[in-house]
């Protein structure tokens, strides 16, 4: 079994996403919206499993942060308060031949160098037309509540998740009795109106993150910020991501948010190169003070011990949870060659990707349709579906041959086959197929669920 030494182009994996049922365009048979994607059956198991990992890890696995889950409208005046209305925005320049549109931060890295001086105006990347000058462009979608279209109706797509959780700050402290540190944990729908997208799930209007909001006394925040970076990164390399293909990068002072201090990006090496999976910024008591300002409730932290009232600073870990769901399928993939049966050379694409994560975790396959083995091969599939050592999606493929069905499942990463044959009849045994070695196992029916689970954990 060799590796074959082949660049990764992001086509693959639109197309084996699109093959498999990972992802489809949004309103495909209307032509699409662009930038917009919908998860199929494999998919939205992947990315359940992806947030299952994630809380499993940042909430359940840790003592000092719990969970919420807010609404994605809220008041207009939290928006106002967070300076969003006035301070989320990018620069807009439009082309004044064919009328595209570009964030003038963007076209400036893709010009070429000789056209990137100072005194060369940029021009329009598409046809060379001139740009009209840069207009800021607030990047919240708008909306109205009930049926009067007014602006006291009006409403945004929250922008973030973090507004949901500092609003809540008081609820949380009188009802779970935290004391500093402690974080809140939110995973959900955020929507941003990107002037560019693009790069298939990387970057679009409607996405979700992970993100946790860690309220520390503010002389310790420099310490957290290091803490969570490295937690951070940890949890990818945990769950298989290659550690050479993931690098830190600081914010440079003018790439900051308007609420941070400081923020350190953790990025991947894609296909089309570096980007950014997750965010840890220092946010400071920005967001606190600022609603403690605008809605009259103080939103502070009464340290018993010191009898004083203090403003804590925020460490916000944020994971992109589509981008990470990228991140995972694009990491794992991988083109072999190996020996078929019968001695002949083949390719096989194999996900490697992390157990947790597999969309299946288990494919039953008899080892033909004949009508002997199908009845038991049913029953196992049924004893490992209902099994309660095995938790996700078991599936049963009886259609086309042995060797067809195992690259089928090597393609969507699924970590063990389980293969009844004609011997099965008579010594009531399996095989266990693993994805990576391929290498095959005989275990008793009656001990097959335990080992599953062994061989899954
Ligand atoms: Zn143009």
């Amino acid at each position: 079994m060799s590796q074959t030494p082949s660049i990764l182009k992001l086509s693959e994996i639109v197309s084996l996403c699109k093959r498999r049922g990972f992802l489809f365009q949004s309103s495909e048979i209307y032509g699409g919206l662009a930038s917009t994607w919908d998860y199929g059956p494999l998919g939205v198991e992947l990315k359940n499993n992806v947030k299952n990992a994630w809380w499993k890890t940042m909430v359940w696995g840790r003592d000092d942060v719990v969970g919420i889950d807010s609404s994605i409208l809220m008041h207009p005046e939290v928006w106002k308060a967070s300076g969003h209305v006035d301070g989320f925005t990018d620069p807009l320049v439009e082309c004044t031949d064919c009328k595209r549109r570009y964030r003038e931060d963007h076209i400036s890295s893709t010009n070429t160098e000789d056209t990137n001086s100072p005194d060369t105006p940029l021009v329009c990347p598409q046809c060379s037309g001139s740009l009209t000058e840069p207009r800021m462009f607030n990047l919240m979608f708008k909306t109205t509540i009930g049926p009067v279209e007014d602006t006291a109706s009006e409403a945004f797509l929250r922008p973030e998740t973090a507004q949901g959780i500092f609003v809540n700050f008081n609820n949380i402290i009188t009802t779970t009795r935290r004391k500093l540190p402690f974080g809140i944990a939110q995973t959900g729908k955020a929507f941003r109106n990107e002037i560019t997208t693009g790069n298939f799930i990387f970057r679009t209007r409607e996405f979700e993150i992970m993100e946790i909001e860690f309220f520390v006394d503010p002389k310790d925040a420099d310490k957290w910020h290091k803490s969570w970076i490295a937690d951070s990164q940890k949890w990818y390399t945990n769950l298989g991501v290659n550690p050479q293909k993931l690098r830190l990068r600081d914010h440079e002072p003018n790439e900051l948010a308007h609420y941070s201090t400081g923020t350190c990006d953790i990025e991947y090496l894609y296909p089309w190169g570096w980007g950014e999976i997750s965010g840890i910024a220092n946010r400071t008591d920005f967001d606190l003070r600022a609603h403690t300002d605008s809605s009259g409730e103080s939103l502070s932290y009464f340290d018993d011990k010191t009898g004083k009232h203090i403003m804590p600073y925020v460490i916000e870990p944020t994971f992109g949870t589509d981008r990470a769901v990228m991140t995972f399928l694009v990491d794992a993939y991988s083109e072999e060659e190996i020996l078929s049966g019968s001695g002949k050379k083949e390719s096989r694409v194999v996900l490697k990707i992390h157990p947790s994560l597999a969309p299946v975790k288990i494919a039953v396959l008899p080892l033909s349709r004949n009508e002997n083995l199908v009845p038991l091969a049913k029953e196992v599939h049924e004893t490992v579906r209902k099994s309660e050592n095995i938790t996700g999606m078991i599936q049963y493929d009886d259609a086309q041959s042995i060797g067809k069905r195992y690259r089928r499942q090597d393609e969507v990463g699924t970590p063990l086959c389980v293969t009844v044959d004609f011997d099965s009849l008579d010594d009531k045994s399996v095989t266990i197929r693993e994805r990576d070695s391929m290498s095959q196992i005989r275990v008793p029916i009656a001990n097959l669920t335990k080992e599953l689970r062994n061989k899954l954990e």
